[in-house]
């Protein structure tokens, strides 16, 4: 299942490529092109206008509520999204499928104490960025768990 963020749901965007799921999201396209993408790519366009989620040409799902919280759990119940609990296939930042990179070919790249603390690193291969199970892992697990409750 792949999705298609309109411009206000940038954040739902980032969060649905660490939760596994191929999400493009252009932070300035006009109504008409992203119906275009979201038919070309076969994407579903979630959004937060009423009036474009009434579009017939692609599946759309209107998102109700400003909250990311409540974004995330509207659409993993929506679609019963299965949720992985391992780091997500995409990179928050350009959608791009991340690869997972052998721990010395990062050395040099990351933090010396994030080398020694952590053992899988993976790597965009768009915008090069390297991610670790880090600190900020332990939020992600916990909303992974907070939205798996919800199922
Ligand atoms: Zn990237």
């Amino acid at each position: 299942m792949k999705f298609l963020a309109d411009s206000m749901l940038g954040k739902l965007a980032k969060w649905l490529r660490i939760l596994g799921f191929d999400t493009a999201y252009y932070n300035s396209v006009s109504d008409k092109n992203l119906i275009e993408i979201a038919e070309e790519e076969e994407r579903i366009l979630i959004t937060r206008d009423k009036q474009l989620s009434r579009c017939w040409v692609v599946s759309c799902l209107y998102i109700k509520s400003e909250s990311i919280d409540e974004q995330l759990h509207q659409i993993v119940k929506y679609f019963n999204l299965d949720i992985k609990e391992t780091l997500g296939k995409f990179c928050p930042l350009c959608n791009e499928v991340l690869k997972e990179v052998e721990k010395k070919e990062i050395k040099l790249l990351v933090p010396e104490l994030v080398y020694s603390s952590y053992k899988n690193f993976w790597k965009c291969l768009k915008c090069n960025k390297i991610y670790w199970e880090g600190t900020h892992w332990e939020n992600i697990k916990k909303k992974v768990k907070e939205l798996k409750g919800e199922n």
